[in-house]
């Protein structure tokens, strides 16, 4: 079967990969210059690095397999991870559960209400059907109190959500909590998380040479502009190639992989009921800027931002993480921030939002100057994170649209896990197989 794939990242790739083992023929079409999507990457210092941080979990195991698959395990590294929290004017360890207890930004009787609520969600396998009818805030207030809400959860929330934080539900927290937990060593001790040396590109190029290899096509930089119809039947696409010509290819199934905001626009002929459901869901945005530096900023990797009146809500120092040699020797930082559109720091020019971000810089490490910074990159990924409000099991799109032959498979459709290259591997693969009738056509929610 030939069959049309629109977006080359994680999700339309591990689609397309499945789809070439099966047998059968796909094309996909990605519009970036560069396959990956959310996790594509640029060059920084001879080495390639993601536009935005990425790395794997324990529990990231489709994507673990994948790399697997592909040949590539032996780039794929674990290391200890180095989790702070800014509170208060100091940096707080915040990686293991001794570092917890002794978090003396809280109460000792807080301290403990924060572990055993935490401790109570790692280890519920299941969650009830009731977590989809209390946002996370409210349930956390009543099991841990307002101080470790404040302190503690809130932030965290913010740090994800932004100021759509208070919407999420409590199944979203429970997935978030309980696989991360997956990813401590034995007696729950130290963090492993994982990177493709190299970085997230070489599972892409990989990807996209077992996919050329097996008889499929990737094509980048090329738009999809819509869907071709015939019937209530999606029969090809319309598609802009980079010179600015245009092209109908007729395919016998086709997959949607863009985020549902721009579905209706590719598709118009799906029914409203259906494109309802597509633009229910919201995305924030996520705005990065990425810093060079001559030197070290902070001594962890994951710095949460629990102050207020830090502009970003989080630090990622990635060469805290993987070695500075990959990238000649710089020092590696993100500032991070998820907004909704209607934020004033999301229209801001990159230069503004900077001279914004600098007094929190120097609250962090009051040492910090400017000209420690060599360079500045500025990425913005407007459809970064689906906002998973209550009873988010109703309002899910189906994979297998109105339209026949038409399907759609997106990161608004992974629930109640965090959205992730690993969840995005995991969803491709189905829906492909799905598509050809080798998987039943269901998914848990439906
Ligand atoms: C800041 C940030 C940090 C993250 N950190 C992690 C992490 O640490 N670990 C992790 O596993 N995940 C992380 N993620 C999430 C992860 O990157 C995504 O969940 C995953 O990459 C989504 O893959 P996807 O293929 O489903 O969607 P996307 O990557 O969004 O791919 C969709 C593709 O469709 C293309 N497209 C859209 N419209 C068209 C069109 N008309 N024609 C052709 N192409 C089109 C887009 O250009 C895009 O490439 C992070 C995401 C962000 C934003």
């Amino acid at each position: 079967m030939n069959i049309g794939i629109v977006g080359g990242g994680a999700l339309g790739l591990a689609a397309a990969y499945e789809l070439t083992r099966m047998g059968h023929t796909p094309a996909v079409y990605e519009r970036a210059p560069v396959l990956g999507g959310q996790a594509s990457t640029f060059d920084v210092g001879g080495g390639r690095l993601e536009r935005g941080y990425h790395h794997l979990f324990r529990s990231d195991t489709s994507m673990v397999e994948l790399i697997h698959e592909l040949g590539l395990g032996d780039k794929l590294a674990w290391i200890e991870s180095k989790v702070g929290f800014y509170h208060g004017g100091r940096i707080y360890p915040f990686t293991t559960p001794l570092d917890l207890l002794r978090f003396s930004a809280l109460s000792f009787w807080n301290r403990v209400r924060l572990g055993l609520v935490t401790l109570y969600l790692q280890r519920k396998k299941y969650w009830p059907r009731e977590y989809e009818r209390v946002t996370a805030e409210a349930w956390i207030k009543r099991h841990a109190g307002q101080k470790v809400f404040d302190t503690v959860w809130g932030p965290l929330l913010r740090g994800k959500f932004g100021e759509r934080s208070g919407e999420v539900s409590m199944a979203w927290l429970w997935g978030k909590v309980y696989l991360r937990v997956s990813s401590r060593g034995k007696g729950g001790a130290k963090e492993l998380l994982g990177y493709p040396m190299g970085s997230f590109a070489e599972i892409f190029e990989a990807l996209e040479r077992a996919i050329r290899d097996g008889g499929g096509e990737v094509h980048y930089p090329t738009t999809v502009q819509r869907v071709v119809t015939d019937g209530g039947r999606a029969t090809g696409l319309q598609i802009q190639h980079a010179d600015g010509t245009s092209e109908t290819r007729s395919f016998d199934r086709v997959l949607l992989t863009a985020p549902s905001s721009i579905v209706p626009r590719l598709a118009p002929e799906l029914p409203e009921e259906y494109t309802r459901r597509l633009t229910h869901v919201q995305y924030q945005a996520a705005v990065l800027i990425v810093l060079v530096l001559d030197r070290p900023l902070t001594n962890v990797y994951w710095l949460n931002i629990a102050d207020r009146t830090i502009p970003f809500v989080g630090l990622i120092e990635h060469t805290n993480f993987i070695d500075k040699s990959l990238y000649g020797g710089n020092h590696i930082v993100y500032l991070s921030n998820y907004l909704g559109k209607e934020s004033e720091l999301y229209a801001m020019a990159p230069d503004d939002l900077w001279q914004r971000y600098i007094p929190g810089l120097k609250s962090i490490n009051p040492a910090f100057d400017e000209s420690w910074v060599k360079e500045r990159h500025y990425h913005r990924e407007d459809a970064a994170q689906p906002i998973i409000g209550l009873d988010y099991s109703n309002r899910i799109p189906s994979l297998k649209t109105p339209i026949e032959d038409l399907w759609l498979a997106n990161t608004t459709q992974i629930y109640p896990e965090d959205r992730g290259t690993n969840y995005s591997v995991r969803l491709g693969r189905l829906v492909a197989r799905m598509m050809i009738g080798e998987a039943p056509v269901r998914m848990w929610w439906e």
